[in-house]
C-alpha cells in the first residue's frame, strides 16, 4: 500500500494511463539532404492537420464551437504561405532541421505579435506558440497522451495536474487521480475535487512504481492507494465505493434547504471557484454566492497576460451567472505555488515569503490595474466584491482602495457604468493580519478567512512538503485562537467574516466556527450539501459549550479527541 495526502475523497477503481512530461529541445543541427529534411515538414504539417481537424472535432461537442474554430484557425495560420514557405525557405537555405526552421519562424512571428499594441493580435502569439509547441512535438515524435480519450476507469498518474490536463479530462471516464506532488490545498487537489475525482497525492516516486494498464484502488478520503491488489482487497474497495455513493444520494435532501442551524442562525453557504464555467457548478450544487474566485487561474496556462477585455468578460460571466447573489474575486494570487512562467519572474529562495499576491500587484500596477478596470467595470452586472490576498499592513488595503478611487473617477468622467458601493475586503490568510485584525476591521468591508495560508503561515510550514505535513494542522491551538481572534475583531466592527480556506467544509471544524459567529462558509461546490447538512445538525448554544472546552486545549491531540 502507498500512503499519500488525500487529495480529493471518494474511492477510485481502475486501471493506470501514466502521463509522462518531455521536454522540448530543440538541438542545433544541420541537414545535409535538404529535400528529405522537406518532405519530413510536410509530412508533420500534413499530421498537424490531421490531428488538429480531429480534436477541433470532438472540441464541438464537449466545449462548443467557438473554442474548436479557434483551433481550426491554427491550420489557416500554419499553412499561411508566408509561414510555410519562411520555414521551408529556412531549411533549404541554412541547411538546418525543419525542428529549427519551425522553432525560429514561429518563435519570431510571435514575439513580432506580441509587441503590437492590440488585444486581439497579441492573442496571435499565444496561438503561434501553441503551434510551435505542437509542430515540434510531432516532428520529435513526441507523443503526449490525450487525456480527452483515455477510456472509462482510467486512473491517471502524474507527476503533477496542471490546469491544462485537467481540461481535457472527461470526469466520466476518470475513476481516480494519483500524483507525485501536491497537498491538500494545492491546486491540483482544488482541481480534483471540483470535478468530484478521488486523488491521492504526494506518493513517492509514483510515477516510477506504476506501469500503463496496471490495475490501482484509491481511496481519496485516507490518502491511500494499492497496486495491482488482490481480489479480496478490489471486493473491499467495491462495497466502500458503493457506501460512498449512497451517502452522495442522501445528501441531495438539502438541495434547496436554507443553510441554518438546528436553532435558527442562519449564515451564508458560498462556493469557491477558479474558472467562469465553474459558477454554472456552484448553481447546479445550491451554492448561494461564490465567496472566492481565484483568478490566477484566468492568468495560467497561456503565453500572455489575459486583456482587459477577456478578464471583464470573465467577471461578468461569474456575476450575471450568480445573478445577484454575492460573487467575492480575489485579485491575482500569483507567486508560491502558482508560476506563471510569461511573466519571467526571478527565482526565489522562498517563494511562499517572497513576491507574491499583492507584494507583485502593487509593485506591478500595470498588470493589477487591469484588473481592478475589469472589476470595476464588471461590477455593474451583478454583486461583485474586490478581495486582497495576502494582506500583512493596512497600507496595502488603503492603496488597493485607492487604486480602485482613481478608476472609478476615471470611469465617472467616461459615464462607465459601475457599482459606486463596491466593497473591498481581506483575505486573512497571514499571522500579521491577524494579529492587526482589529485595525483592519475598521477600513475592511469584509474578512475572508483563508485558512489554507493561515494554518501554514502561523504554523510556519510548507503548504506542500509531506515531510512537516504533520504541524500542518488547523486543529492546532495557535490557528484556532487566530481564527476566533480574526472573527472577534470582524464582529466588532460590524462586517461580515467568511472563510474561504478547506477548513470551511471540515465537519469537525463547522460547529467551532458557528460558535465563533463566522457568517458565511465559502466550500467547492460538491462540498455544499454535506456542509449544508453539518450545519443544520449543529445548534450554537451546544457548540458554544463545545468551544469553550475546545479553546481551553493545550495540544492538538486534545482538540482532536473532543472534535472527534
Ligand atoms: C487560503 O489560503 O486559504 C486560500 C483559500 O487561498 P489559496 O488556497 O488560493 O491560497
Ligand atoms: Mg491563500
Amino acid at each position: 500500500m502507498y500512503k499519500g495526502i488525500a487529495g480529493s475523497e471518494g474511492i477510485g477503481i481502475g486501471k493506470v494511463v501514466l502521463i509522462e512530461e518531455h521536454e522540448i529541445n530543440v538541438e542545433t543541427k544541420t541537414v545535409t539532404d535538404t529535400d528529405a529534411e522537406i518532405a519530413r515538414l510536410q509530412n508533420a504539417i500534413e499530421k498537424f492537420v490531421t490531428d488538429t481537424n480531429n480534436m477541433a472535432d470532438r472540441m464541438d461537442e464537449t466545449v462548443g464551437k467557438k473554442d474548436a474554430d479557434i483551433l481550426r484557425g491554427h491550420i489557416q495560420m500554419l499553412q499561411d504561405p508566408m509561414i510555410e514557405e519562411q520555414i521551408s525557405a529556412l531549411v533549404i537555405s541554412e541547411k538546418i532541421t525543419a525542428e529549427m526552421a519551425v522553432d525560429q519562424v514561429l518563435e519570431q512571428t510571435a514575439e513580432m505579435f506580441s509587441q503590437i499594441p492590440d488585444e486581439l493580435l497579441q492573442q496571435r502569439a499565444t496561438d503561434f506558440r501553441d503551434i510551435k509547441t505542437r509542430m515540434l512535438k510531432i516532428l520529435m515524435g513526441i507523443e503526449d497522451v490525450d487525456i480527452s480519450q483515455v477510456p472509462p476507469g482510467t486512473v491517471l498518474v502524474a507527476r503533477d495536474l496542471t490546469p491544462s490536463m485537467t481540461a481535457g479530462i472527461n470526469p466520466d471516464n476518470i475513476a481516480g487521480i494519483l500524483t507525485e506532488v501536491g497537498g491538500r490545498t494545492s491546486h491540483s487537489a482544488i482541481l480534483a475535487r471540483a470535478m468530484e475525482i478521488p486523488a491521492v497525492l504526494s506518493i513517492d516516486n509514483i510515477c516510477s512504481i506504476v506501469k500503463n494498464g496496471d490495475a490501482v484502488v484509491l481511496d481519496g478520503t485516507s490518502g491511500e492507494a494499492i497496486v495491482n491488489p488482490d481480489e479480496e482487497t478490489v471486493a473491499k474497495f467495491e462495497e466502500m465505493y458503493k457506501t460512498f455513493q449512497e451517502e452522495k444520494a442522501m445528501l441531495k435532501a438539502y438541495a434547496g434547504q436554507p443553510s441554518e442551524t438546528k436553532d435558527g442562525t442562519k449564515v451564508e453557504l458560498v462556493c469557491n471557484i477558479g474558472k467562469p464555467e465553474d459558477a454554472k457548478k456552484a448553481v447546479e450544487c445550491d451554492g448561494e454566492g461564490i465567496g472566492l474566485f481565484r483568478t490566477e487561474f484566468l492568468f495560467m496556462d497561456r503565453d500572455s497576460l489575459p486583456t482587459e477585455e477577456e478578464q471583464f468578460e470573465a467577471y461578468k460571466s461569474v456575476a450575471e451567472t450568480m445573478k445577484g447573489k454575492p460573487v467575492i474575486i480575489r485579485t491575482i494570487d500569483i507567486g508560491g505555488d502558482k508560476e506563471i512562467p510569461y511573466l519571467g519572474l526571478e527565482k526565489e529562495d522562498n517563494p511562499f515569503l517572497g513576491f507574491r499576491a499583492i507584494r507583485f500587484c502593487l509593485k506591478r500596477r500595470d498588470i493589477y490595474e487591469t484588473q481592478l478596470r475589469a472589476l470595476v467595470r464588471a461590477s455593474a452586472f451583478g454583486k461583485i466584491k474586490i478581495m486582497v490576498p495576502l494582506v500583512t499592513c493596512i497600507d496595502e488595503l488603503r492603496q488597493v482602495k485607492a487604486m480602485v478611487a482613481d478608476i472609478m473617477k476615471e470611469y465617472d468622467a467616461q459615464g462607465v457604468e459601475y457599482n459606486k458601493n463596491i466593497e473591498i475586503g481581506v483575505m486573512m490568510e497571514t499571522p500579521a493580519a491577524c494579529v492587526i485584525a482589529d485595525i483592519l476591521a475598521k477600513e475592511a468591508a469584509f474578512f475572508s478567512i483563508g485558512t489554507n495560508d493561515l494554518t501554514g503561515y502561523t504554523m510556519a510550514v510548507d503548504r506542500g512538503n509531506a515531510k512537516v505535513a504533520y504541524l500542518y494542522s488547523t486543529y492546532n491551538p495557535a490557528v484556532l485562537r487566530s481564527i476566533k481572534r480574526i472573527i472577534e475583531c470582524g464582529k466588532k466592527e460590524g462586517i461580515m467574516v467568511g472563510m474561504c480556506g478547506e477548513a470551511a467544509a471540515d465537519p469537525k471544524l463547522i460547529p467551532l466556527l458557528l460558535a465563533f459567529g463566522l457568517d458565511e462558509f465559502s466550500v467547492s461546490a460538491t462540498s455544499v450539501l454535506k456542509t449544508r447538512k453539518t450545519i443544520s445538525d449543529c445548534d450554537v448554544e451546544e457548540c458554544k459549550a463545545l468551544a469553550e472546552k475546545v479553546m481551553a486545549c493545550v495540544t492538538e491531540e486534545e482538540v482532536l479527541e473532543i472534535l472527534k
